[in-house]
């Protein structure tokens, strides 16, 4: 039966799930409260990366991030708060930074991270999208040999899970990236990661989108949500209310703002990420993480772009300078030639990304909502997961066998 479905937020998870929605016959109402043109979906590093199967929650992840708590240059820093979101959020992240989540993590990180991978494939081709995506693989260069050996032992996990990995010692490393200067011990190579430039693929959905007949309506906030017998009834924006039979929760990092209005508990905080653009040649062609200095660089459709840090420090679009000034300082350490001008780091932008304290995305329906699915928390992995994410929205609201088992994902789930 199709159904008349509105979706609350229009950053890759909300588009993905329209995309599938439509698809299905559905009629797709997208509100943003923004004009649909930057954060998270628009500054991330483009990675679509079933590499990343460690969550951040992993065991020594809380003692490195008390220690980076005072050096105002590391790449994750956790800004204290006396608020009880904030608290329960890190008392759950403290307790997921173990072994058990890492193996569960894996699982539920790595099946949903390559359908989404291959599905950005088949909507290329289906919808004959022209947007980069480009399957050279991602390096994660390592300056010493300590990190080295830490990167070696990951790319074993990932090698066991069938994911292909190659050591680099430098001179192989020079080999296939022999255009620009390199301080580096070595490097993984994961050749089972793509990447993408984020902005075309957004745009190109967008239009899509618009003229298949899903309706766009941006700078529409949704300030209530009201609930009668565990079904929603109406959501209000400023300006308007509306009513539909199936509503998606996609709102990225205020997600669990909104869940609140329905008694839904979403342990959520944003991690603020930034990303500066340089429109020079630098000769970079395949996308790497500078492992010690946690920096990403991709090089994009016209550009190459450096992405960093993870500033859990609420919800906020403030700059730091400092912050901005490590990853340019990172990626001089790294690639000597290359620095980043002041003009460069000035048009820095950011986002934030939905932080999940056990990095596993909200997927679902909880119990004490019939008629809505949640879509969030996909912390550092959203780009990657944004179509598999929209397809399994399309599953459970068309009452089809979903593509992936659901339980990891329960939006329900306790820390
Ligand atoms: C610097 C950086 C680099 C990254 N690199 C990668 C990468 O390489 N690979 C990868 O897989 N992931 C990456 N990520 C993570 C990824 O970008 C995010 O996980 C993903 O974009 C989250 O998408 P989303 O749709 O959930 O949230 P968003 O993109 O934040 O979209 C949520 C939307 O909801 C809207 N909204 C919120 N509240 C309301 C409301 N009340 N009413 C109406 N609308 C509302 C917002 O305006 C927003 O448009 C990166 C993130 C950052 C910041």
């Amino acid at each position: 039966m199709n159904k008349e479905v509105i979706i609350i937020g229009g950053g890759i998870i909300g588009l993905c799930s329209a995309y599938y929605l439509h698809k299905e016959g559905h009629q797709v109402t997208i509100l943003d409260q923004s004009s649909m043109d930057s954060g998270a979906s628009y500054v991330n590093a483009g990675y679509l990366s079933p590499s990343h199967i460690i969550p951040l929650a992993a065991p020594g992840m809380m003692k490195k991030g008390l220690k980076w708590m005072f050096n105002p240059s590391s790449p994750l820093f956790i800004k204290p708060r006396l608020n009880s979101d904030f608290l329960q959020w890190g008392w759950a992240f403290n307790t997921s930074c173990s072994t058990k989540n890492v193996t569960n993590g894996i699982a539920a990180i790595k099946d949903i991270a390559i359908l989404g991978r291959d599905l950005y494939a088949e909507i290329k081709s289906e919808e004959k999208f022209s947007f980069q995506l480009e399957k050279k693989g991602l390096l994660m260069v390592c300056q010493t040999e300590k990190m080295l050996e830490e990167e070696t032992h990951i790319a074993k996990i990932a090698a066991k899970e069938g994911l292909p990995t190659r050591e680099l010692s430098l001179d192989e490393l020079k080999k296939i990236e022999p255009n620009v200067q390199l301080n580096a011990k070595g490097a993984v190579h994961y050749q089972c990661d793509w990447h993408t430039t984020p902005q075309t693929f957004m745009d190109e959905m967008k239009t899509f989108l618009k003229a298949s007949g899903v309706q766009i309506l941006k700078n529409e906030k949704v300030v209530d949500i009201i609930i009668k017998n565990n079904e929603i009834t109406l959501i209000a924006t400023k300006n308007k209310s509306y009513t539909a039979d199936e509503f998606v929760l996609a709102a990225g990092s205020w997600s669990h703002l909104l869940s609140k209005k329905l008694g839904i508990q979403i342990l959520l905080e944003a991690g603020k990420g930034y990303r500066i653009n340089s429109k020079r040649e630098l000769g970079i062609t395949i996308p790497a993480i500078l492992a010690e200095a946690k920096v990403a660089i991709t090089p994009m459709q016209g550009f190459t772009r450096f992405a960093g840090t993870m500033e859990i420090t609420g919800i906020n679009h403030t700059i730091n300078k400092v912050r901005v000034e490590a990853i340019a300082n990172a990626t001089q350490r790294y690639y000597p030639e290359i620095k980043l001008s002041s003009e460069e780091k000035e048009a820095v932008a950011c986002g934030l990304r939905p932080v999940s304290p056990d990095g596993i995305p909200y997927i679902g329906k909880s119990t004490r909502c019939k008629n809505l699915t949640i879509a969030t928390g996909h912390a550092m992995m959203g780009w990657s997961m944004g179509p598999s994410t929209g397809k399994l929205v399309s599953e459970i609201i068309s009452d089809q066998k979903p593509s992936l088992n659901l339980e990891p994902y329960h939006p329900d789930r306790r820390f």
